[in-house]
């Protein structure tokens, strides 16, 4: 059996999701499939700039926003060529769904506040449409199911985290029996529940997540993830018009890649079919007939270099410096306990040999945060100047060199680095990996194109990609 999901630019209106139905038929006649979908491309934006509206109270936008999911749902309903009365009943099931996330938007409205866990049970909405007009228009053989019944998560909401062995049994007992009888499972991606039954969310992009949990659950042949590209490139092609699709991966290198902001895969995807070494595929829906990429633990041909880069912008960068770090120790673990006590998620660590400096990234969001949480802990040390300054910069980017190749090939950091230089592009900090799978920079902000470009032609990755 295959698990294939569907992101939402491959359902983004009626003729796609057409489109999406018969290759699902398709498949479904040679070997059994689950399908997970994302909803409709934009709609998972538009409930939350609903749900801030809402927290903000303003009621048009509010309004105006609920109207637009409405009109969009309608139509593409409209598209699917339905018989009259399962037109019908599809089109009351959309008002009746928005009509409940309608009245979760208005107490957040009365209430004045988004809670994360408010969030979530709104963002839901998306997936929890989308099954329907998908499993309409593969026919009869589909059955919608949502994911909020046998996927159990944790409750971190908005970055959820499935609890597999429950999931595999409660996943087994729903999925199983139809299976058996020949039916087409159409799944939520994105999102779980507690083991209450609270409605979680597994972080934007989830439902490339959700797909491979549902593969470790069901022990799945593969899992096969359709998109808008030919598969995982070499960078981001919207960044690099001559990147060129990467045949095969490891988990790792396609979990750096993710990590640092290709976001072709959401970051954890690759970590419950690891376990059982299930192969994942990433294919292009509208080119079906094009191999993509593959992703498993082990790979035919690994190189002996690079094999793609990726970047991940609106960060910050936090430096702790002062000559009276030098050799005391616990500095940095004092840092990093304090920063992790406040949630705040560390993106990438360098510290100068000298020990004069650590300085780490976070999300730009978390920065000042950071910044003010370090300067409390080592008020005395700031007092007597054995650390001169806690500093932030802002508008940074991480670049990730990427490749498992790169180990114990030396020469692959000068060449980066020299690539960057002939292309002016300034480096602010370096971090390798002890893997030696990844490189990690961080630059400004707006060189990110440049150098992106200069690091792709350097390492001829468009030319090589291609054989
Ligand atoms: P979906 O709606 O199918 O989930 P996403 O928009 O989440 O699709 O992911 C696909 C997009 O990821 C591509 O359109 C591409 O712009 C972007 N992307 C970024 N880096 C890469 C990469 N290295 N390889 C392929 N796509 C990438
Ligand atoms: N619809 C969700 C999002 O936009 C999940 C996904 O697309 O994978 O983040
Ligand atoms: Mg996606």
């Amino acid at each position: 059996m295959i698990v294939m999901k569907f992101g939402g630019s491959s359902v983004g209106d009626t003729r796609r999701i057409q489109r999406v139905a018969q290759l699902i038929n398709e498949l479904q006649a040679k070997e059994p499939v689950v399908v997970v979908v994302s909803a409709i491309g934009g709609v998972t934006d538009l409930l939350l700039t609903a749900a801030t509206a809402a927290a903000g109270k303003n009621q048009s936008k509010l309004t105006e926003s609920l109207k637009s999911l409405r009109g969009l749902h309608l139509q593409v309903a409209a598209g699917l060529k339905l018989t009259q009365s399962a037109q019908t009943e599809l089109n009351d099931l959309v008002d009746e769904r928005l009509a409940k996330a309608g009245q979760l938007l208005q107490s957040v409205y009365t209430l004045g506040e988004l809670t994360p866990r408010a969030l979530d049970a709104i963002l839901s909405y998306g997936e929890r449409l989308n099954i329907h007009l998908v499993a309409n228009a593969i026919g009869p053989k589909a059955r919608p199911l949502e994911a909020s019944n046998f996927i159990v998560t944790d409750d971190r909401f908005g970055a959820a985290q499935p609890q597999l062995e429950k999931s595999v049994r409660r996943t087994k007992l729903v999925i199983s029996p139809l299976i058996k009888r020949n039916f087409i499972p159409v799944v939520t991606g994105y999102i779980g529940a507690t083991a209450e039954g609270v409605i979680t969310t597994l972080g934007r992009g989830g439902s490339d997540y959700s797909a491979t949990i549902l593969g470790y659950c069901l022990g799945a042949r593969e899992v096969w993830i359709w998109t808008d590209v030919d598969g995982v490139m070499t960078a981001d092609p919207k960044v690099v018009r001559d990147a060129h699709t990467i045949a095969e991966l490891t988990y790792n290198e396609a979990a750096e890649l993710s990590y640092f902001g290709a976001k072709v895969l959401h970051p954890l995807t690759m970590v419950p079919v690891a376990l059982k070494n299930i192969p994942i595929r990433i294919k292009n829906t509208f080119k079906p007939e094009i191999e993509g990429t593959k992703i498993a633990k082990k790979i035919s041909e690994n190189g002996t270099s690079t094999k793609a880069i990726a970047t991940i912008g609106n960060l910050s960068l936090i430096t702790v410096q002062g000559k009276g770090m030098l050799g005391v120790p616990g500095v940095a673990a004092r840092m990093f306990d304090a920063i992790a006590a406040e949630e705040i998620n560390v993106m990438f660590i360098s510290q100068a040999s000298s020990e004069f400096n650590i300085s780490f990234v976070v999300q730009y969001g978390d920065g000042r945060h950071a910044v003010k949480v370090l300067k409390e802990i080592f008020r005395y040390e700031l007092d007597i100047r054995t650390i001169e300054t806690v500093k932030i910069e802002e508008n940074l980017a991480i670049i990730a060199v990427v490749g498992e190749g790169m180990r114990g090939h030396p020469g692959i950091a000068g060449q980066t680095f020299s690539a960057l230089g002939n292309a002016k592009v300034n480096i602010i900090a370096i971090a390798q990996g002890s893997s030696e799978r990844n490189i990690s920079l961080v630059i400004h902000q707006h060189e990110v194109p440049k150098a992106v470009k200069s690091i792709h032609n350097q390492f001829h990755l468009a030319k090589k990609q291609n054989g």
